[in-house]
């Protein structure tokens, strides 16, 4: 077998951000309870958090590079007022990228106060709008999508009745994926772009509201799921309850089909699809589609769990747990050596001897990009003593880049273009492997009320392609941290 070099953080898929807002009509603790929400959505993004809020009108932020426990403690919360609004933000952006300027919430000024931003998405129509933007003057501080839309929206107000008008306004103006929780002085703001690529949904907690990327948060903070926010609408939030616009721009929707395997958590519910329940079914079709005789299904955690459940229930062959999960173990930090990855890799993901010794076991994962977690996953397993390792994936082989906020490499870069299946399986040095077909994804996320991109495995995008990567030209005048 040819030798890998390990490199974690580039073999997962990463999502760029989740975002968070809180109309307060209660008197509830909203400094509190937007940070646990913040909790919640950690696994979309671990790179920078960031609270603001909204206190007669005026924005106290605290935000940072970090994961939640790291940027937040008790002195800086306790700076923050129990204000009327807050609007919160965690952020995966990829190293090359990373600029302590582009931290969300953003918090700018304009005609009437200030506008705080948070958004989960990649705009791609960005470089052109903001190269016309700066040609009309305009000097921003950052990389960040955000600081472009809040621009858009304070120069739209100038001429726009309201600010419902100036949000609207720039959906129309913008391309590519969005989910954006924006408060202006008096009134909080959600909107999702008109294909629907990210998850964004209403809530309630008492007589309060909540704007979240995930559903679960909503539960959790014991409040109650109102409905997701539909593609291309605006969601308006004051005084008098929730209000609902949608912008011109209609579009062929696209839910990114990522989020219900691997992305989004098992317990939210997404466009009307219970995310563990997509995840079993892709365990179930991969079965049908893939049978093997084997002694124990397992799954790789944490994505790879309900799909194993899903495998062994439709096949009858036992689930077992293979792997512990260290949670407590951050991302593996640039410019280690390889032997370091290979520990700490085997310190995230420690194999229980005793359950696979001697066994011929079925083990699923949600995806491979580079191959390298593979190939450790299976060389675990038989070096614990595994008799034989069925690699099977809960999702299609990634062929495609994505252009849609999801940080994928380069096709170029993806080991599916380089090796044939069989190869593949060779290089991770499985016994065999298998992925589940475009139709299977499709069939996971069965009662979908909008329409699902495919576009990474398939190379069919219901939405244009940026034709000018502005961040390739950026990244060279930005220093890493
Ligand atoms: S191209 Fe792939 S990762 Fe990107 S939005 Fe579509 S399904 Fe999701």
């Amino acid at each position: 077998m040819k030798s890998v070099v390990i490199d974690k953080r580039r073999d997962k898929v990463n999502d760029e951000c989740g975002v968070f807002g809180f109309y307060n009509n209660d008197d509830l603790d909203i400094v509190s309870i937007t940070h646990d929400a913040l909790f919640g959505l950690q696994h979309r993004g671990q790179e920078s958090a960031g609270i603001t809020i909204i206190q007669d009108g005026e924005p106290y932020t605290v935000k940072d590079l970090g994961i939640v426990s790291t940027v937040f403690d008790e002195k800086n919360l306790s700076k923050l007022p129990r204000g009327k609004m807050s609007v919160a933000h965690v952020r995966y952006t990829s190293h090359e990228y990373l600029d302590r300027a582009a931290t969300q919430p953003l918090v700018m000024r304009y005609i009437e106060g200030s506008l705080a931003l948070a958004n989960n998405g990649a705009i791609t129509n960005f470089a052109e709008i903001r190269s016309e933007l700066e040609k009309g003057g305009a000097i921003f501080q950052s990389n960040s999508h955000a600081e472009v839309i809040g621009y858009m929206i304070s120069t739209h107000r100038i001429d726009s009745e309201s600010i419902e008008d100036a949000v609207l306004q720039t959906m129309d103006d913008l391309k590519g994926s969005y989910s954006l929780v924006i408060s202006s002085p008096s009134k909080l703001i959600g909107l999702r772009d008109p294909h629907g690529f990210k998850p964004l949904c209403l809530g309630k907690l008492k007589n309060s509201y909540i704007i979240s990327s995930e559903s679960c948060v909503v539960e959790s903070l014991g409040g109650e799921f109102i409905r997701d926010v539909a593609p291309g609408e605006m969601i308006v939030i004051d005084d008098e309850g929730f209000h609902s616009y949608f912008c011109k721009n209609k579009k062929q929707t696209s839910l990114c089909l990522f989020e219900y395997i691997y992305v989004a958590r098992p317990d939210s519910v997404i466009d009307g699809v219970y995310v563990n329940l997509a995840r079993r079914k892709a365990g179930e079709i991969l079965f049908r589609e893939n049978p093997v005789e084997a002694d124990i299904v397992c799954g790789v955690p944490d994505s790879g769990l309900d799909a194993a459940q899903g495998y062994a229930a439709e096949s009858g062959i036992k689930y077992a747990t293979a792997f512990i999960k260290n949670k407590y173990i951050g991302r593996t930090p640039d410019g280690v050596g390889n032997d370091k990855k290979q520990r700490l890799l085997k310190t995230r993901l420690n194999v229980i001897k005793n359950i696979v010794d001697g066994k011929r076991i079925v083990i699923i994962d949600d995806s491979i990009i580079h191959g390298n977690t593979s190939a450790h996953i299976v060389k675990v397993l038989k070096d614990a003593g595994a008799k034989e390792v069925h690699v099977r994936i809960s999702s299609p082989e990634f062929v495609h880049s994505c252009y849609f906020g999801m940080d994928l490499p380069k096709s170029e870069d993806l080991i599916s273009n380089r090796y044939s299946e069989e190869e593949l399986r060779k290089l991770i040095g499985a016994d065999s492997l298998k992925f589940l077909s475009i139709d299977g994804l499709h069939e996971i996320a069965e009662g979908c009320n909008i329409g699902l991109c495919d576009g990474c495995f398939s190379g069919v995008y219901h939405a244009d392609k940026p034709k000018i990567i502005f961040e390739d030209k950026f990244a060279n005048k930005i220093k890493k941290f």
